[in-house]
């Protein structure tokens, strides 16, 4: 390109990248729109205790029923939300959603924790801790039933900013999970100083623990790393029992994953809670 620019003079007009940025243009738009019109849904995906064998908890993710494109995942729009500035208001709309169906849950005899994944920008502005708050009195809910899942990227951001959020939104109560974990940058000594309760270890090592002892090392110290500061693991991207064994074997504390269950919508979550009720083993009272 700048070879081309060089020798004619001119900037050479990049259609491929104009049709892009006009698509990303009508894209934050409509997700400007489906805010009122109830096209967010949210599937959740179940986390696992090994050794008890209970549902832990249930991860909220975001799709959109797109009016005419059909149900898209999260990659084809957090993006578009972050630079259009939508960011703060998908937030609130997820949290919203969640913990309104968190409290259906738990009247309906199934109290879960909820986990909400929140983006770096959500984290640098200071009036989000009492957001939180005040949703989960709405929904007349304890600050112990949601885990906020943040991506170590956010450290890089505004650090002192995002970690002063953090702290705020830990002594309130509310659970706070590093996902993703071990494909950022965060230093080990700083990990330590963080106000987290959770880390949740990428399926990138998790996913061919069972045929790579380097990945599996991976995961053994980052148990010991987990436990050592008082933190619960939860592993992600479980595709296969193995896997699910391996983890339990190793003394990790929860697990995800396709091979327990995909994200499912709410109706369905239902479903499946109600089938492993029925096969699972009772638990010691
Ligand atoms: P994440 O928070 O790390 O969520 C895990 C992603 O991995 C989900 O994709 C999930 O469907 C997928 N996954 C779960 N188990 C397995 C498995 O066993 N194998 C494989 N290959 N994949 C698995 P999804 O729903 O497409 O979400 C992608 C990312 O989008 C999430 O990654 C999260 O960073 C972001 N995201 C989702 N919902 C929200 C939201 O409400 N707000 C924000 N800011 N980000 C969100
Ligand atoms: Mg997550
Ligand atoms: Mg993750
Ligand atoms: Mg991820």
């Amino acid at each position: 390109y700048t070879a081309k620019r060089h020798r004619t003079g001119v900037a050479v007009y990049d259609e491929a990248r104009d049709g892009q940025g006009r698509h990303r243009l009508e894209l934050a738009e409509q997700l400007r729109a489906a805010f009122g019109r109830d096209e967010l849904v949210l599937h959740y995906q179940p986390k696992l205790t090994l050794g008890g064998d209970a549902v832990a908890g249930v991860e909220a993710l975001v799709r959109w029923q797109h009016p005419q494109r059909g149900l898209l995942y999260p990659d084809a729009f957090i993006d578009v939300a972050q630079s259009s500035g939508l960011m703060g208001e998908l937030t609130v709309a997820v949290l919203d959603l969640a913990l309104a169906q968190t409290r259906a849950w738990a009247d309906g005899g199934h109290p879960l924790e909820v986990a909400v994944n929140v983006s770096p920008s959500d984290l640098v502005d200071e009036r989000f801790p009492d957001e939180v708050v005040a949703r989960l009195r709405v929904h007349r809910l304890p600050a112990s039933s949601l885990v906020l899942e943040v991506t170590e990227s956010l450290l890089m951001e505004d650090r002192e900013r995002a970690v002063a959020v953090l702290r705020r939104l830990r002594d309130a109560g509310v659970g706070i999970a590093i996902d993703d974990y071990g494909t950022g940058y965060s230093s080990l000594a700083y990990l330590a100083e963080l106000p987290v309760t959770e880390l949740k270890l990428d399926r990138a090592f998790v996913g061919t623990m069972v045929e790579s002892p380097r990945n599996q090392a991976i995961v053994t110290s980052t148990l010991q790393l987990s436990h050592a500061l008082g933190l619960r693991l939860v592993a992600e991207g479980a595709e296969d029992q193995a896997t699910v064994d391996a983890l339990a074997d190793l003394g990790c504390d929860q697990v995800q994953g396709y091979h327990l269950s995909r994200p499912l919508p709410p109706a369905e979550l239902i479903g499946w809670l109600r089938a492993r009720a029925g096969q699972a083993t009772p638990l010691p009272a």
